[in-house]
């Protein structure tokens, strides 16, 4: 099963479960919109080369579009719907009046040049730039794109505009509109959540164990936060490779090494008693808590039987599939969904958005605090729900967000 189907799969369950008007169902079991563009580049050796690139608006019924942009060789039209319909699912869960979107180029950022991604970023634009706005939808961060993605975008529909248009998009740099903690929210409210998760079982974070997968903006800081919570990071990984050190690692040490050798996989410097591990011996180690920071698919029927972590916080979006998820709740493995474990991020997207509106800009502990605020709440009003139904995490969360859906799309569409 792909993505798409795993999301639509998720939603008919929770939809069962609370019974939901079939009504509500099948509009959220279909985007509003999806759009495919193609975009030329012409390339540093003179050719030119066209790009798909896609924008997929899933529902905007509590508030305008929001969701990422990726670009990754893997990226395909169904990916952005399944994608987009999770941030739908996201901005519900915790509470903010965003609805949800997302898009993705088809390409691997790390065989182009700065001028060509800037070009294709620009490009890409251009092609969708009569969907997005700051009331219409807004594009943040996403697999292999940052601030700098963000930059171009902002400037290349402000020319269009003729104004600057800096709230098209968030996850800007502090230099034109961004927010304090944008860069580590995702990681934070992550750390936000478990934090709460732990406290209320009496466990102390320094006799807990941590394995990170993904060592991207999500993975590198969420290893850094969780060290310094006091939690002992065990191994961690990147797309090449992984390393595993049974005494502990450094974080910031692995970050250096991987900026200096491409890959966190030879990093032995980072601890004592290192060794490389394979990504996939690394989902396998026996842990406290497993942190799932790269792509999705990653725990499938196939390997969740072997996972012997305890908890499984998903920082990526849908890295457990389904069937994943049945054997792991069948072998006591706790789940912290994507769609409350990952929402740090665009919570903060939305703080920006309120910022930008407002011309005023908050301090760094202002934005913890209010987003701190936002994920303990999240987490209770989920927690609440699994036990009202007696069901995961995940499918509460669905429960949770498809409930604040429903009332809205009865309200707006009288359906
Ligand atoms: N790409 C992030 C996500 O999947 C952030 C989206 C946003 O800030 O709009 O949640």
């Amino acid at each position: 099963m792909n993505l798409l189907e795993n999301s639509l799969a998720q939603i008919r369950k929770a939809s069962e479960i609370m019974r939901l008007d079939p009504a509500v169902e099948e509009i959220l079991s279909h985007p509003e919109r999806t759009v495919e563009v193609s975009v030329p580049v012409k390339m540093d050796n003179g050719t030119l080369k066209v790009f798909t690139g896609f924008r997929v608006q899933h529902n905007n019924v509590r508030g305008p579009y929001k969701g990422g942009i990726r670009f990754h060789p893997y990226v395909d039209m169904d990916e952005v719907k399944a994608l987009a319909t999770l941030m739908t699912i996201k901005c519900a869960v915790v509470n903010i009046p965003l609805g949800g979107g997302k898009g993705g180029v088809i390409v691997d950022p790390h065989s182009l040049s700065k001028k060509e991604l800037e070009a294709l970023t620009r490009g890409y634009t251009s092609a969708i730039s009569d969907f997005i706005g700051p009331n219409i939808d807004i594009p943040a961060p996403d697999v292999y794109t940052n601030s700098q993605t963000m930059a171009w975008i902002a400037d290349e529909f402000s020319k269009k505009h003729g104004e600057n248009m800096l709230g098209v998009v968030t996850g800007k740099g502090l230099a034109i509109g961004g927010s304090e903690g944008r860069e580590t929210a995702t990681s934070q409210g992550g750390v936000y959540v478990l934090e709460e998760y732990t406290r209320e079982r009496g466990l102390s974070p320094s006799e807990m164990t941590v394995v990170v997968q993904g060592f991207g903006n999500a993975g590198a800081n969420v290893a850094e936060l969780l060290h310094r919570e006091g939690y002992k990071v065990i191994a961690v990984s990147d797309s090449k490779g992984g390393l595993h050190c049974k005494n502990g690692l450094q974080p910031d040490a692995a970050v250096s090494c991987k900026l200096e050798k491409g890959s966190v996989g030879g990093c032995f410097a980072a601890g004592d008693a290192c060794e490389m591990i394979s990504n996939e011996d690394l989902l396998e180690l026996p842990c406290d808590v497993l942190v799932l920071c790269a792509l999705e698919n990653q725990v499938t029927g196939e390997n969740a039987g072997k996972i012997k972590a305890k908890v499984i916080l998903e920082l990526a979006n849908g890295p457990v599939t389904p069937e994943a998820d049945e054997i792991l709740e069948s072998n006591g493995v706790v789940v912290i969904p994507d769609i409350l474990a990952n929402s740090g991020g665009v919570t903060v997207s939305y703080f920006e958005l309120v910022q930008n509106k407002m011309h005023l800009y908050w301090p760094l502990d202002e934005v913890k605090d209010r987003l701190r605020k936002k994920m303990v709440d999240a987490w209770k009003n989920v927690e609440d729900t699994s036990k009202e139904y007696g069901c995961s995490y995940r499918t509460a969360a669905f429960v949770l967000a498809m409930k604040r859906l429903e009332e809205a799309i009865k309200m707006r569409k009288g359906v």
